[in-house]
């Protein structure tokens, strides 16, 4: 052991990153980003906004960022129909960060988080960072299967007792959506828990998948966190943010760092939301290009799971390193999230749909 790696805090030795390669290829469907470029408009507005912005750069932001609250704020009630104020809202450089004040403010030592696996990987690693004891709940009995069990998933609660529960509607990685029981369920059994409900994938759910920002109101330990780098396809810009009672929100100042939020991010956030139906303009040829993931799967007999993401879960891999790699060999990067015979897969434009089931073809054919 080196002498730094003697001298890091115990919990961390032998820890690893988050590390989703980041590899140039022709075909990279691996962190469910957008494939479509920022339009030309938004481009626009975006260099105004960064050139208005540029002569006031020896100030320190607006630390409470109250321009880009409001736009959120309206966004959210916009894409939800859940009226939320400029005060219920708040941001970070991501959702990462987001979920990291929440559980900078809520868990630490002695403290414990509740996530129920598969899931997000970085729910457990954002905990355990900031010294959170992790519990890694399960998700039902049925391994086949990955929707929540209300019932499994209360027992859990009651036994562990935590002071954080971790849901993700959609799930990463397996797309599934929660049905909002569950999420009024867990919230009704864990009275000492603040409950996070990571929503980043939104605003790709099928019709009628309602969002937990509706159960806001009269839940002061219930928050909503959601992020523009998904649907919003703006993952370069660093934005997430989360809805919640105000007094959840006010708390939230006593973690961050001043002014955590720069000027630009700032700027460039406003100018994207003010440009919000350019932005969510791919939307829906993301989700078809999703269903048509799906169905390309099955025809190949592999086992795609439904999905109200950006991306798939497909299972029927012999072998899913094997597959992985073999996928890769041919310029297709997909994600092994480390759930056996099965791989994750963005939708991603058409050209990169037909790429990804040209080779999954090969490659299943290889593998029979
Ligand atoms: N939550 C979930 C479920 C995610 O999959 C991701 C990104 N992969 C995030 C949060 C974080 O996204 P960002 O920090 O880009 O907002």
């Amino acid at each position: 052991m080196s002498e730094l790696a003697g001298l890091i805090r115990p919990d961390l030795q032998g820890r690893t990153p988050y590390g989703a390669p980041q590899l140039a290829v022709p075909v990279a469907l691996n962190t469910n980003e957008s494939s479509y470029d920022v339009p030309p408009e938004v481009v626009d507005a975006i260099s105004a906004a960064v050139t208005a912005e540029a002569a006031h750069l020896n100030r320190y932001p607006d630390r409470e960022f109250v321009r880009l609250r409001e736009r959120l704020a309206a966004y959210v009630h916009r894409t939800t129909g859940c009226p939320v104020s400029a005060e219920q809202v708040w941001a970070g450089n991501g959702s990462n960060e987001v979920l990291q004040h929440v559980v900078q403010a809520f868990g630490g030592p002695g403290r414990v988080a509740l996530g129920f696996t598969p899931s997000y990987s970085m729910h457990p690693i954002i905990s355990e960072g900031i010294g959170t004891t992790w519990v890694d709940g399960l998700r039902g009995r049925d391994p086949g299967r990955f929707d929540v069990d209300a019932d499994l998933a209360v027992e859990q609660v009651q036994r562990h007792d935590p002071d954080v529960v971790f849901l993700c509607s959609p799930n990463n990685p397996t797309g599934t959506s929660l049905d909002l029981s569950v999420v009024e369920r867990v919230y009704e059994a864990a009275p000492h828990s603040v409950v996070v409900v990571d929503e980043a994938y939104a605003e790709f759910a099928r019709p009628g998948t309602p969002s937990a920002v509706s159960l806001l109101p009269g839940r002061p330990r219930l928050v909503v966190t959601r992020t523009m780098s998904k649907a919003f396809a703006f993952a370069g810009v660093r934005l997430g943010y989360l809805a919640a009672d105000t007094e959840f929100t006010d708390l939230m100042r006593l973690v961050r760092l001043p002014y955590h939020l720069s000027s630009v991010t700032q700027a460039i956030a406003c100018a994207a939301l003010d440009h919000a139906d350019l932005m969510l303009a791919t939307v829906e040829a993301v989700k078809q290009t999703r269903d048509e993931l799906v169905s390309g799967c099955m025809a190949l007999g592999l086992v795609p799971v439904p999905s109200d993401a950006n991306f798939v879960l497909v299972g029927g891999f012999a072998d899913e390193r094997a597959s992985w790699q073999a996928l890769l060999d041919r310029g297709v990067l997909v994600r092994d999230v480390g759930i056996r015979h099965h791989l994750r897969i963005t939708a991603g434009t058409p050209a990169e749909n037909a790429a990804v089931l040209d080779a999954l073809r090969v490659v299943t054919e290889g593998e029979s």
